[in-house]
């Protein structure tokens, strides 16, 4: 479009130019033949002048001549005959006639005729004034136009007569003096008053030059122009037409007084010969500039278009090269014509490792690189100039399964004639084909896992329900049996438990897959969270006759930052599916381990090892997979679901964390799971002064004895390790014979021999005002606490052992601690008897609420129970404050909901701050949270675990001595 208009501002600037240099040449070329035609009229005028004054020379010189013979005659006639000098003078000259007369007026002329003065037929001078000079032309006797020279003649200073010599004007008509121009021009002489001819330069058939131009066809005006002009004595020229040419006409009056005019005429192609060269020299350069101009225009345009075609061809070649750098095709435009590749995008290079001049040159190095075969037909369609049609073909290259190459090549005809290559790399939409076809693989196989899981947790589910069932009815119809109903009951239970993972985990995992989960960041404290877990896992652990060991040196740090429920969940799970996949009497180990990272971060490895019955290689990558359980007759006869390792996996990885398996079929599995945490600023425990002190450390675990003994260095105290309890207590005796204390025994409880508990007793027995014995176990000293306290066992420890509680525990030891533990307290039996405690349930769902009301009143508690929300505010308006030393709320009750009513009872004045507990089926982090928000003080899942509902409500139910009950 630019171009365009800068190409029509040229054109338009050419033709202004063309037009401009076009005015000027024909002003110069008007100039110059004015100046040309100025200069032929001068020169036709300058002609004439030389005729008038060669014509003026001859009549002087016949003057002279005359003057000549007046001079002879009057000395000669004295000797001669005066009429026969007269008659020698006529015949020497062009004089026809010679005449004298005295001064009577009376003569003779040369014929001897006599001639008065006063019968002369012209204007006597000579004679009458003494003027000499010749007389107009008149005619004479001859009949011929004639003039007459005069001259007084003089005798010794008188005159004494005249002489008179007679002379026909065409006595002048000499060719040489009327024709010029090489006889082109000819010349008259005129009277000017009528125009007759006096000479006849040329014959004309004409009377006067009047009727000479009338008969050259000019128009009358011209005559009159002239005739005019003649009479006002003026001198110059004029155009006429003369033998059908334009010509020029010269006037020019003679030097006399008798009004003659010479006249000339030339043709104008004559007298402008010599200009109408120049100008045609002049028209011709002016013409040959003038194609030149436009020649130069032309090619000047012609170059701009060519300019402009190669600039768009550039620009589009470029923009052509930036469109191809940013796409994944590449491009090759061939002239099948012309044999010769147009054009090769630049981005061969990224695309095939090509360089675009070299695959110019050479394009069998493309077809090379992308795979097509040299037999190719397309290929050679494309270089043969014989494509008819678009065609598509995919190639591959290489061989190699990782250097695979797909290339799609389109080959397809342009309408410019040219044909035209995009190739294209197909590689990653194959790999996505191979993926998507993969995904869908899996995808079906995962449908058909959850097929297969639906299938087998309708079983699952209906297997426990079945047996509830089947076993309520066995024991409503075995009332009496006791024993019988016992058994049912113990049988109901299992089931309904199974029955509760299996759901808990299926909303675990939906909940998970769905993105539910945020992952909370609170203060975890490692060791109370190791040992809830291993308090969860005891009774399987102790129904299968497992023994677990835990292995780990002292850890540094107790308080992390993370997530407690999702990580006791990982490590219940691994637990949990070590002591399922072990045989009985199997062995569980779990080793923690601390890595620092840098300042403020460390990373905790839980490792869980078991020596069941392993995995096979080939489900090891499947066991992440939901809904997978390995296809195995031992594992299916385990009660499980597949979802449990999924759910670990997908909380490790939301933690940031690693999981491996390393698992030998038949040897055991060992699952390795790294958590990296960031640590909490409060830390436990700040270490007392324990300086110098001397601990006897017994255990069979050389690494909790080395972990022990460099933790303790470090505060400067000093460490004697022994392997065994008789070296533990051989050690006692030696130091108390020595007269040394140790300032605290540690001792392992299981050991091989003499266990951690007869050791404490024998070293009592020695010495019963020994140091405090610390009794170290893995996770179950509570089932031993009473032996262990009365053998005179002062603290417990459990594995692993953290470095703050290792320090609080010897602290509480110290004689001044005030952490001093009392024994009778330690040395309570826990028992879930309440006494004095009225609660207030609210529980819409009636099977429900006879459970709960069944199970408190069962250990001592006085319950009343609503139905709802309302009922439950209104009961509590009702009572004095106190009344209620603890209120149960269902979350989901018709009228008024569980958070509803709490805000309500929390509203009431003195009666609001009686503790109140969920108890909901709602068990998402988000629900407690909502409890919370209500203003409940705990919140206790359904169905409800019986230990967990006696801890809660010793928490907050305080009996008149102010303790717990
Ligand atoms: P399940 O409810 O079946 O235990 P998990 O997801 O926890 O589901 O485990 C998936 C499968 O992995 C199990 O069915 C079992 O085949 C295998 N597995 C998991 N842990 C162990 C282990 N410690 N020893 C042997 N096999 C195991």
């Amino acid at each position: 479009m630019k171009y365009k208009r800068q190409s029509i501002i040229f054109i338009a600037g050419v033709v202004g130019l063309l037009l401009v240099a076009g005015a000027f040449m024909t002003a110069l070329l008007n100039e110059i033949s004015q100046k040309m035609n100025q200069s032929a009229n001068e020169t036709l005028l300058n002609s004439t002048r030389m005729i008038e004054s060669s014509l003026n020379h001859e009549l002087q010189t016949d003057e002279q001549l005359l003057e000549t013979f007046a001079g002879l005659y009057s000395k000669s006639r004295e000797f001669q005959n005066p009429a026969e000098v007269l008659a020698d003078f006529a015949a020497s000259t062009q004089f026809y006639r010679f005449s004298y007369v005295d001064m009577t007026g009376s003569g003779f002329d040369s014929t001897g005729a006599s001639v008065d003065a006063s019968e002369l037929p012209f204007e006597e001078t000579a004679l009458s004034a003494g003027a000499y000079g010749y007389s107009d032309a008149y005619m004479g006797s001859s009949g011929r136009l004639q003039i007459t020279f005069q001259i007084p003649i003089y005798l010794d200073n008188r005159q004494i007569g005249a002489l008179y010599a007679d002379k026909t004007l065409t006595r002048y008509n000499e060719s040489a003096l009327f024709t010029f121009n090489g006889s082109s021009g000819h010349a008259y002489m005129v009277r000017s008053d009528n125009g007759s001819w006096m000479i006849e330069g040329a014959g004309t058939d004409a009377d006067d030059v009047y009727q000479l131009l009338e008969k050259h066809g000019n128009h009358p005006d011209v005559q009159q122009a002239l005739e005019k002009l003649m009479q006002e004595g003026k001198a110059g020229t004029i155009g006429i037409a003369f033998n059908g040419e334009p010509s020029r006409l010269c006037f020019l009056p003679m030097d006399n007084t008798y009004g003659w005019y010479l006249i000339s005429i030339v043709s104008q192609s004559l007298l402008q010969q010599e200009s109408s060269t120049i100008m045609q020299m002049i028209e011709i350069t002016l013409i040959v500039l003038l194609v030149a101009l436009i020649l130069i225009t032309i090619l000047v345009l012609g170059r701009q278009s060519m300019k402009n075609q190669e600039k768009s061809r550039i620009y589009r070649e470029q923009l052509f090269q930036t469109i191809s750098a940013n796409v994944d095709f590449a491009f090759l435009l061939f002239s099948p014509d012309k044999q010769r590749v147009e054009l090769v995008s630049d981005n061969v290079r990224v695309l095939f490792d090509l360089d675009s001049i070299q695959v110019a040159e050479h394009p069998e190095l493309l077809a090379e690189r992308c795979g097509i075969p040299v037999s190719d037909e397309g290929w050679n369609a494309f270089f043969h100039g014989e494509l008819h049609g678009n065609i598509r073909k995919e190639y591959q290259v290489g061989a190699d399964n990782n250097l695979q190459r797909w290339i799609e090549v389109h080959l397809i005809p342009v309408e410019t004639g040219q044909y035209l290559a995009v190739l294209h790399e197909t590689t990653s939409e194959h790999h996505m084909r191979d993926d998507l076809a993969e995904a869908l693989r899996q995808s079906q196989e995962s449908n058909q896992a959850k097929t297969a899981f639906f299938s087998s947790v309708s079983h699952d589910l209906r297997t426990p329900m079945n047996g509830i069932v089947g076993m309520v009815a066995i024991a409503q119809s075995n009332l009496q049996n006791t024993a019988k109903v016992e058994n049912c009951l113990a049988k109901i239970k299992v089931a309904s438990d199974h029955l509760l993972s299996l759901i808990n985990q299926i909303l675990d995992m939906s909940r998970i897959e769905s993105g539910k989960i945020n992952l909370k960041r609170e203060a975890v404290n490692l060791p109370e969270l190791i040992s809830g877990v291993l308090l969860l896992i005891k009774p399987e652990l102790t129904k299968k006759g497992h023994t677990l060991q835990i292995s780990s040196a002292v850890l540094e740090h107790d308080t992390v930052i993370g997530d407690t429920l999702h990580l006791q969940k990982i490590l219940l799970n691994l637990l949990s599916n070590a002591v399922k996949y072990t045989p009985d009497d199997g062995e569980i180990q779990l080793n923690i381990q601390e890595q620092p990272v840098d300042d403020g971060r460390i990373e905790v490895v839980f490792q869980v090892a078991d020596n069941g019955i392993g995995i096979n290689p080939e489900f090891l990558s499947r066991i992440f997979t939901p809904f997978e359980r390995a296809e195995d007759g031992r594992v299916s006869k385990i009660i499980g679901t597949g979802l449990g390792m999924a759910i670990t996996k997908n909380i490790v990885d939301m933690m940031g964390g690693t999981i491996q398996v390393d698992s030998e079929v038949g040897h055991g599995s060992c699952f390795t799971v790294t958590l990296p945490f960031q640590l909490s600023e409060k830390q436990g425990y700040i270490a007392p002064d324990l300086k110098g002190r001397t601990v006897l450390v017994a255990d069979d675990d050389p690494a909790i004895c080395s972990g022990m003994r460099t933790m303790m260095e470090e505060l400067g105290m000093q460490v004697d390790c022994v392997y065994s309890g008789q070296e533990a207590v051989d050690a006692a005796e030696q130091a108390r014979l020595s007269g040394r204390i140790y300032y605290a025994v540690v001792i392992d409880w299981k050991m091989p021999g003499m266990d951690g508990i007869e050791a404490a007793r024998q070293i009592r027995m020695n010495n019963p005002s020994q140091s405090p014995i610390i009794l170290l176990s893995a996770y179950d000293w509570e089932e031993a606490e009473q032996e262990a306290i009365e053998a005179g066992i002062d603290g417990f420890l459990t594995k692993p052992i953290f470095r703050t509680e290792l320090l609080r525990m010897l602290r509480c030891h110290m004689p001044d601690s005030p952490d001093a533990p009392r024994r009778e307290m330690r040395s309570a039996v826990r028992s879930h008897h309440i006494t004095g405690l009225r609660v207030l349930l609210a529980e819409d769902n009636a099977l429900n609420r006879e459970i709960a009301e069944e199970i408190l009143r069962g250990s001592g508690i006085e319950v009343e129970s609503v139905e709802n929300g309302l009922m439950a505010v209104q009961q509590v308006e009702r009572h004095d404050a106190g009344y209620y030393g603890m209120i149960f709320l269902d979350i989901h009750m018709p009228l008024v909901d569980g958070y509803t009513a709490a805000r309500e009872i929390r509203e009431l004045p003195e009666k609001g701050q009686v503790p109140i507990i969920a108890m909901t089926a709602d068990t998402f982090d988000e629900d407690i949270q909502r409890c919370k928000a209500a203003g409940m003080d705990a919140h206790i899942a359904k169905p409800i675990d019986f230990s967990i509902l006696f801890d809660t409500i010793r928490r907050f139910w305080k009996n008149e001595d102010g303790g717990h009950s």
